[in-house]
């Protein structure tokens, strides 16, 4: 070993010991006679003194070292002088008087500051991410990240869990992204698909009787980069037999009020998830993944403004389509220009228009476009209804639900935002149950497209409405939501092949597509399947909220950046023609630059 001791370990119980440290050159002050290094290393921060007078050889060399040279130093502990401690460092109350400095290599000026967070350009750190690495801020979040999957393994194995490795060259198991592809050799023409997930095989393994599997298991989904996606990520894979739904949310709340407890830098709001049907969560907060930190709930206002003289309102409530509101606490006074951003950002979210009506916090007048087409009976029973006060302000959308719900439930968020409503809050779970088993709307040829995904069950005294009216049946999926972010999604499976078949046939799937993509696991079926289900937790979405971090890049090692780019190695990036003739792969015309 280079080093007897860590820099960050050493305290006041160490003065008078002889140790050896290895580090990092943190900072250097020259003040003429003595040199004082900050050494660093992943443990932390320890002052080295060099004195001219009395280590010589020492001082020369200390006079040669730059920031981020790699140091072996040897020396006594010291207690500081009194009024030279620092008490913002653990290592604060000693320094180490250094009878011999070793250089072990030499840095060029790094293109970071590594000792300050200054705010360079991500690109900048995703470049040099070896020493973005250095910093405080990242190795934290490793540590944290380290901590909760320890923890994760130890919960389950507990729990009678085996931890599985399933391959990543398979076929395509469909999440409803694209696959990224790999081309084989030895099979010219033919492809691997990565996993976008490992649900197929982990339901094969429960088929196989393993009965409770997990895996910490990368995902790759070629989607678009937009908001905070990368294309390979890491998720809490895990499969149940014989386990019923609540059974699977009950050990999944333990788990991660547990982990909360242990690892998270953000505190935990309530050990008590709260459960919303889909229903719920849509009527109430607009969308499947409620950020239920505060209230600004959706409410239903179609009977007061059906009988306004504002033709809009009464026209759409006479063809079945809600009118409903948001009350934005002490936003009365927002200025026309406000209140001009505001309708833009509903546009933006499919609306047509936005109409708002403002309560004056001192005459309690109420404004806004549509105010004349209130009576005062009308205006007050809004009021009453929306909980209002003066100086609130009521923001109104109507248009077929979706639209209600989309456009409302963004602007829930973005004042929520503005308000501050969702700074320092700590993490609020909920879950979200109930869904149904096909998204609203049908292809053009007419087929259904999953909710979650195919091999969802749906819930059992639905299955005769999957014949007559499949958009009314509901599945047994589930979502685990945090802070408004989506941190798990599962649900029971179908075990049975003939209910299978009949989900695939909903979705388009033709009997030989279905046989040709799925035939292993529908044959799997036949051979007496266990019921089974289970979840897949985000690991990095979670560590990210538990790190109290605005994305998820800042919790992994080597993110990709939006573009899907690894910027450090320059990947993705082109290969030798040979490589692409082994692979029987000619590149179209416009691929070559
Ligand atoms: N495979 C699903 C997903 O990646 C999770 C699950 O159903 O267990 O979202």
């Amino acid at each position: 070993m280079l080093k007897t001791i860590d820099c960050g370990a050493i305290r006041a119980e160490h003065v008078e010991q002889q140790v050896t440290l290895a580090g990092w050159v943190h900072k250097r002050r020259d003040m003429g006679g003595i040199i004082f290094i900050d050494l660093r290393d992943r443990s932390g921060k320890v002052q080295v003194v060099v004195d001219a007078s009395k280590t010589a050889e020492a001082f020369a060399t200390a006079e040669q070292i730059r920031s981020e040279y790699v140091l072996q130093v040897s020396g006594t502990v010291a207690r500081r002088m009194a009024g030279q401690e620092n008490p913002n460092l653990p290592t604060g109350d000693i320094e180490i008087l250094a009878t011999a400095i070793n250089i072990l290599n030499t840095a060029k000026t790094p293109p970071l500051q590594i000792d300050k967070e200054a705010n360079e350009d991500e690109s900048l750190r995703l470049k040099y991410r070896y020493l973005d690495l250095r910093r405080e801020r990242p190795q934290r979040n490793l540590i944290l990240r380290h901590k909760a999957i320890k923890f994760i393994r130890d919960f389950l194995d507990e729990r009678g869990f085996l931890e599985i490795e399933t391959p990543i060259l398979f076929k395509s198991t469909p999440e409803g992204a694209r696959d990224y592809l790999v081309p084989s050799r030895v099979h010219p023409g033919k492809f691997y698909a990565l996993p976008q997930s490992p649900q197929q095989l982990k339901q094969l393994l429960m088929v196989g009787g393993i009965e409770r599997y997990f895996q910490i298991a990368r995902c790759f989904r070629d989607e678009d980069q937009r908001a905070d996606r990368q294309p390979e990520f890491t998720q809490l894979d895990m499969e149940m037999s014989f386990m019923e739904r609540d059974d699977i949310l009950n050990l999944i709340e333990e788990l991660m009020v547990g982990m909360a407890k242990k690892v998270s830098l953000v505190p935990l709001t309530s050990e008590k998830f709260a459960r919303l049907s889909y229903h719920e969560a849509m009527e109430r907060f607009g969308s499947d993944r409620p950020d239920v930190r505060y209230g600004m709930e959706l409410i239903d206002i179609s009977e007061i403004a059906g009988q306004t003289a504002f033709q809009l309102f009464a026209d759409n409530v006479r063809a079945g389509k809600p009118v409903k509101a948001i009350c934005a606490k002490g936003c009365g006074g927002y200025s026309r220009k406000e209140m001009g951003d505001l309708e833009e950002f509903a546009k933006g979210h499919g609306a047509k228009g936005l109409a708002w009506l403002a309560i004056h916090p001192e005459t309690q007048e109420i404004r806004g476009p549509i105010a004349k087409f209130f009576t005062v009976e009308q205006l007050l029973a809004l009021t009453e209804r929306m909980g209002a006060e003066p100086g609130d302000l009521i923001l109104i959308s109507t248009d077929v639900k979706w639209t209600v719900y989309k456009v409302l439930g963004e602007l829930r968020q973005e004042l929520a935002r503005r308000l501050g409503l969702t700074k320092n809050t700590g993490l609020t779970f909920c879950w979200v149950v109930d869904f149904p088993l096909f998204e609203e709307t049908t292809t053009e040829e007419g087929h259904y497209a999953p909710s979650h995904h195919m091999f969802t069950s749906p819930k059992r005294a639905h299955i005769p409405l999957l014949d007559s009216d499949p958009h009314a049946v509901l599945s047994e999926q589930y979502d685990l939501v945090c802070n408004g972010f989506e941190v798990a999604g599962g649900s029971i499976r179908i075990h049975e092949r003939p209910l299978q078949r009949k989900i695939m046939d909903l979705i388009g799937f033709s009997w030989e597509e279905a046989e040709e993509q799925f035939g292993h696991m529908l044959e799997a079926f036949e051979y007496g399947a266990p019921p089974h289900g289970g979840i897949a937790p985000g690991i990095d979405r979670l560590m990210a909220l538990m790190a109290g971090e605005p994305n998820i890049r800042e919790v992994m090692a080597f993110p990709k950046n939006q573009n899907a780019m690894d910027l450090m190695a320059d990947a993705p990036s082109h290969v030798v023609q040979r490589q692409l003739d082994e692979l029987h792969i000619a590149l179209a015309g416009r691929a070559i630059g």
